[in-house]
């Protein structure tokens, strides 16, 4: 009679192929290539590996896992109220191979920033901005917005799930019309689709002499089965120049009809929640949390805890001092889909990490030693795992 297999209790994050198979008692190079054929995006041995895909190597390799939990489901009592939904804006990523524009075409559109043309703001400290998509003049009070996350690339989009959460609506993906697909757009929707986010895509560079949009339409469809309207199919594409500012109207048009084809909602009276993009130290502010806003409203005044997965602490909470736009501006609300730079915790707060609004201070700092309690358990683990791994090194 077979033996049944040994049930592994892990932590669910923060875990390596490698630790993983010191933990489990099987061979490095067994896990690792099971890692790495059901997810390519594992790099190495100690590339960190996600709970569902620990679940599905530990199913191919015959073990038997379960997590401890590590991590309060932040997001799950929001209850959602009999109130009606509210449309919400879409938070958009931008996305692509180096040098292919992404920076400069971010600097094309925060031109039309609301709040940026005006001056001596907290601008490089808070790492998104609204930027109306209906082509309506800035000024008008119902014109529709989206928000733009202000660090392009890969880590930025990564940082933007937690739980299987993900904090983007749609990705603009940028290609060069010069350079055509490369690795990183290929990497970049297939992260995309992964996350079952829809693609944009911007083909960029079109003033370039060597530039061949028709090609790249080609390729895309080819390496990522992106097939684009131009080809008959069902994603928009907008050939662009972000130096020139050619055709962004009709980028930020697209834009428009994609996130009316997701049909964004939010409800209002849930309980806030969302997720940290990054946080920066500001000279006057201190730490300025860049958070977006998933559901509910946040509002200064607020108690707020924050989950990470990277740091492993559970000790992040605190009052909401202000509430700030890129320029500076105190927010009295910021409703789902809205960025906003947070300030009133002391720490700086990991990116990807998760909040919540508590009731009252009692209750941020129960949830917080909660956290904690499950963190330290989960480090000990960690801990044990590494050292195997030395001794293992020494044979
Ligand atoms: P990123 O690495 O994707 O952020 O790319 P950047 O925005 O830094 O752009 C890389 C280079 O391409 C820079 O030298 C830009 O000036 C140039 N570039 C970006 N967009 C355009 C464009 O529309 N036309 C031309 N000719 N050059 C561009
Ligand atoms: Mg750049």
């Amino acid at each position: 009679r077979a033996i049944p297999p040994r049930k592994l209790v892990l932590p669910e994050l923060g875990l390596s192929s490698k630790q993983l198979a010191v933990l489990a008692n099987v061979r490095d190079d067994l896990v690792f290539k099971s890692a790495k054929e059901l997810d390519e995006s594992t790099r190495n041995s100690a590339t960190v590996l996600t709970p569902a895909l620990i679940e599905l190597v530990c199913e191919e390799l015959n073990l038997n896992v379960e997590f401890s939990p590590q991590t309060l489901p932040l997001l799950q009592d929001n209850q959602l109220s009999k109130d009606p939904l509210h449309p919400r804006m879409p938070v958009v990523t931008v996305m692509g191979h180096v040098d292919h524009g992404k920076t400069s075409l971010l600097d094309a559109l925060r031109k039309s920033d609301v709040a940026d043309h005006e001056v001596g703001g907290i601008t490089q400290n808070v790492a998104a901005f609204r930027v109306p998509i209906d082509g309506n003049n800035r000024e008008e009070a119902h014109s529709k917005f989206a928000t733009f996350i202000d660090t392009p690339g890969h880590a930025a989009f990564k940082s933007m799930r937690a739980n299987g959460t993900i904090a983007t609506d749609l990705v603009v993906l940028v290609v060069a019309a010069d350079d055509g697909v490369m690795p990183q757009t290929v990497e970049a929707g297939n992260l995309a689709r992964a996350a079952n986010v829809p693609v944009i895509v911007a083909i960029n560079k079109c003033d370039m002499p060597g530039a061949d949009p028709e090609r790249v339409r080609y390729q895309l469809l080819e390496s990522l089965g992106i097939n684009t309207e131009q080809l008959g199919g069902d994603v928009q594409c907008v050939d662009i120049s972000a130096k020139n500012g050619t055709n962004l109207p009709q980028l930020l048009e697209a834009i428009s009809l994609q996130a009316e084809m997701l049909d964004l909602k939010s409800d209002p009276s849930a309980r806030g929640a969302g997720i940290c993009l990054e946080s920066r130290l500001d000279r006057a502010f201190g730490s300025v949390a860049t958070v977006v806003v998933r559901s509910g409203i946040l509002k200064p005044g607020q108690h707020v805890v924050f989950q990470s997965p990277k740091a492993l602490r559970g000790d992040l909470f605190g009052r909401i001092r202000s509430l700030v736009d890129r320029n500076g501006t105190q927010l009295d609300v910021v409703e789902p889909g809205v960025a906003a730079g947070l300030i009133g915790l002391r720490d700086p707060i990991p990116p990807g990490a998760e909040f919540c609004v508590e009731v009252n201070e009692k209750a941020a700092r129960a949830k917080s030693q909660e956290m904690l309690a499950r963190n330290v358990e989960a480090t000990v683990t960690i801990e044990l795992a590494n050292s195997l791994c030395a001794e293992r090194e020494e044979k």
